[in-house]
Order: structure tokens, then C-alpha cells, then sequence
């Protein structure tokens, strides 16, 4: 029988009945020493796996081999297997032995267009392509998760869904892609996703994970600003409308939206990347185009931002006798860690790797798609380290020397069996003990 209680509903429920009891809810110990032993064992099979996928990247929306590899390795293990969801999604259902409610759990799959400069001996072969942004470490972080938790299957209430999302670094131009097509192709749906766990690799010491309840990364919206003016000698400005001026004046003023119109302890950036305009030194320019980027954290200043640059942009333009077209485009939401969810799960996280390795995480401007599934239904999504300690420093995401630890791996797999585990125990202890 199909069950069609919220989730959300139950989760806050959960907490306000149970959370004292949230001790005794987590895996016992002989499950959490085979979780140990098994992902030890698959270890090598699994770098073998991450290190084929980071010698074969592939862009957003082409990930045609990864599906491939990561689907029939899925299929081996007898788990219900879609593919082709949102173009090269990866789709697969892993069933408990006891019916129950099921949680998701997220990688994405594609690599960026960088020539990878590093000195590994897995180094890309596909050139110009690199997996600089650490998806080949998500991918086989969740590929192991789904070989550890069906050797453990007969000690699962409910189900898991692992999903394999294409596209996460954007579609190629005129090609939708990624989470919000996920979602539109019902990966939330049939059977219905509780929650949704995820993580991101971070150039911070192997152990340690970043994390907060909340809004951790930004929305991400993109716009672009044509100032048109009319053009006439240099010497002779009186006689034309000077676009170059008028744009100068709109950047300015764009940047008194954050700094005089928001709530200041809500952070918020407006950044112009590219500005193209005028002929020569000595005509005055007819057009200048702007094209940027918007982040918020909160919706309030994202719907009230694109309304204030429209005003300030026809306030300046018209009032010079010049005019204006402006786009502005929605991308992903912010990153919400669902509060509820993050104090049932956190003392999870702080179970597996201590809590001096838990670091509060300040919210990042940066954006994630993983945002269009945590606006759905409640989301979990952490940081983690992947420096190898010993080094001081490491390249950066989306570097050509971007070089993760590979021991982070084994570690991802076994934070996401606990989580993954914890989260179904919960719901099940939930559902014996009604209010
Ligand atoms: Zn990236
Ligand atoms: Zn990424």
C-alpha cells in the first residue's frame, strides 16, 4: 500500500516527539563494522572505476560512457536501473528487505572544459576535458555507496534511490540539462523521495566535512544589459546620446542595490563579467552590452533585485534621451540544508568523523544545482575535505592542477551508509511509534 503521508511533516513530527530518543536510532554496531568491512573491500574496485572515469571526462549533457559504466555496474547488482533520464541520466533503485519509506542520494556526472595540467598517471585523455570539479570522486562515492548498502539490503527498511544527474556544471547553449530536468522527468517521483542527500568535494583536510543548516550556496541568475544611446563625433557630444557614459552610470548605480537597498546580514552579489561597446577614441558610442551574474541567498532579495536594476537602468538611460533591453534569466536556487532534517542527520555526520573534524560551514556564494531538489523536498548536502593533510595548500575547484585525495572515497561511502541508514531507521522507528 502506497503511503501518502508528508515527509516533511513527519520529520518535524519526528523531532518534536523523538529527538531524545535520536541516540538509540542510529545503525548498531555489528552494521556499522560491515559498512567498514565491505567498503574496504570494494575499495580497490572502486578507485580502479573513479580513475577510468577521470582519464575519460566528459561534458555536461555528453556523459555518455559514465552512464554506461556507472548503469551496468548498478545493473550487476541487480538493482532496478533506469538510464536516459534528462539525456544521460543514471537512475537506480535499491530495495531493503522490509518495505518503508525511500531516500535519495545524488552525484553528478559530467567534467569542464579545462586541459588538466596535473602529473597523475590517470590523467585525462579526452583533451581540453578534465574533471577539475571532483565528479568522478562524487560518482564513485555513490556508485560504492549503492555496492556497500546491497550487500547490507537485508538490514534495510525501505529504499534508496541513487541518482546519477548529468549536467550539473550547466547544459550546453539551446539544451536543457541537470537537476530541474531531473526533477521534470519525475527522478522525485514513483517511488516518492523522502529526502536527498549530497555532497560536494573541498580543498580542506581529508577528515574533515563543512556544514550548516540553512542556506549554504547562493542562487545563481545571469543577465544581460544593452545601453543604447546614438552615436556622434567624439568632439560633438551634444548631438548624440553617450552610451559609454550611460553605462558607466548604471554599473555604479548597480551596486548601490546591495549596498543601500538590501538587508545587509543577507548576503548578496551583483558582478558585471563582460562589457562590450564603442567603435574608435573619437565617435561616441551607439551601444554598450553588459552581460552578469546575480547570487542571493535568500528569495526576498532575488525577486527584489531584478525589479531595482530594471528601475535603475530606465531611470538612467531614459533620462538621457538613450533607451535600454535587458534579460534577465533564472539558474539554480540556493543550497537549503532543510533544518529539521539537518538535527536529525548532523549528529550522523558527527558520529562518523568526530565532531572536531565538523566544521561550521559559512555560506558560499557559489551555486550547486542539488538547490532544485532541496526546493522539493528536504535536502542534506556537506562538504568534503579531500587535501591530503600533508600538503599545505591544493589547487582549487574548476584548476588544470585540481588533484583530490583519493582516500576521500572510502570516507564519502561511509558517511553516506550511515546517513542513508540512520535516515531509514528513523522513519521506521517513526512509523512503529505513532504519536
Ligand atoms: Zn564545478
Ligand atoms: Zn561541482
Amino acid at each position: 500500500m502506497k503511503k501518502h503521508f508528508s515527509f516533511r511533516l513527519l520529520l518535524v513530527l519526528f523531532f518534536v516527539f523523538f529527538v531524545s530518543h535520536s541516540k538509540s536510532l542510529s545503525v548498531d554496531k555489528a552494521t556499522a563494522q560491515l559498512i567498514d568491512q565491505y567498503t574496504q573491500k570494494i575499495s580497490p574496485e572502486i578507485i580502479k572505476i573513479r580513475r577510468f572515469i577521470h582519464m575519460n571526462p566528459e561534458l555536461s549533457n555528453r556523459e555518455y560512457q559514465t552512464a554506461k559504466l556507472v548503469s551496468s555496474k548498478l545493473m550487476s547488482l541487480g538493482l532496478e536501473v533506469k538510464t536516459g533520464v534528462a539525456k544521460t541520466g543514471v537512475v537506480a533503485l535499491l530495495h531493503g528487505s522490509q518495505k518503508g519509506l525511500t531516500v535519495g542520494i545524488r552525484a553528478d556526472m559530467d567534467a569542464l572544459p579545462i586541459q588538466e595540467l596535473t602529473d597523475v598517471p590517470f590523467k585525462s585523455l579526452n583533451p581540453g576535458v578534465m574533471h577539475a570539479c571532483g565528479h568522478d570522486i562524487h560518482t564513485s562515492i555513490v556508485l560504492g555507496t549503492a555496492m556497500v548498502l546491497n550487500a547490507l539490503k537485508e538490514k534495510i527498511r525501505g529504499s534508496v534511490k541513487f541518482i546519477f544527474q548529468p549536467a550539473e556544471e550547466g547544459s550546453p547553449p539551446g539544451e536543457e540539462g541537470g537537476a530541474g530536468l531531473m526533477i521534470e522527468e519525475g527522478v522525485l517521483e514513483e517511488p516518492s523521495v523522502g529526502a536527498i542527500f549530497g555532497l560536494h568535494v573541498w580543498p580542506e583536510d581529508l577528515g574533515k566535512a563543512l556544514f550548516s543548516a540553512g542556506s549554504i550556496m547562493a542562487s545563481s541568475d545571469w543577465f544581460e544589459i544593452t545601453i543604447i544611446g546614438k552615436s556622434s563625433h567624439g568632439a560633438r557630444p551634444h548631438e548624440g546620446v553617450d552610451s559609454i557614459t550611460l553605462a558607466s552610470n548604471v554599473i555604479v548605480s548597480l551596486q548601490n542595490i546591495i549596498s543601500r537597498t538590501l538587508d545587509p546580514t543577507d548576503p548578496a552579489v551583483l558582478s558585471i563579467g563582460k562589457i562590450e561597446g564603442g567603435t574608435k577614441a573619437n565617435i561616441v558610442a551607439e551601444k554598450v552590452y553588459l552581460e552578469g551574474t546575480v547570487r542571493t541567498l535568500s528569495e526576498t532579495s532575488r525577486d527584489k533585485i531584478p525589479k531595482l536594476m530594471e528601475n535603475i537602468i530606465k531611470g538612467i538611460t531614459r533620462s538621457f534621451g538613450g533607451d535600454y533591453i535587458f534579460n534577465y534569466r533564472y539558474g539554480s536556487p540556493a543550497v537549503y540544508n532543510h533544518p529539521e532534517l539537518a538535527k536529525i542527520m548532523l549528529p550522523t555526520l558527527i558520529k562518523v568523523l568526530g565532531k572536531e573534524n565538523i566544521k561550521d560551514l559559512k555560506p558560499q556564494m557559489v551555486a550547486e544545482d542539488f538547490a532544485f531538489y532541496c526546493q522539493k523536498i528536504p535536502g542534506f548536502f556537506f562538504f568534503l575535505g579531500v587535501k591530503d593533510p600533508i600538503l599545505e595548500t591544493m589547487a582549487p575547484l574548476h584548476s588544470p592542477y585540481f588533484n583530490p585525495d583519493e582516500r576521500s572515497i572510502a570516507l564519502g561511502i561511509k558517511i553516506f551508509c550511515h546517513l542513508l541508514l540512520d535516515c531509514l531507521q528513523r522513519q521506521s522507528y517513526f512509523e512503529d511509534t505513532p504519536p
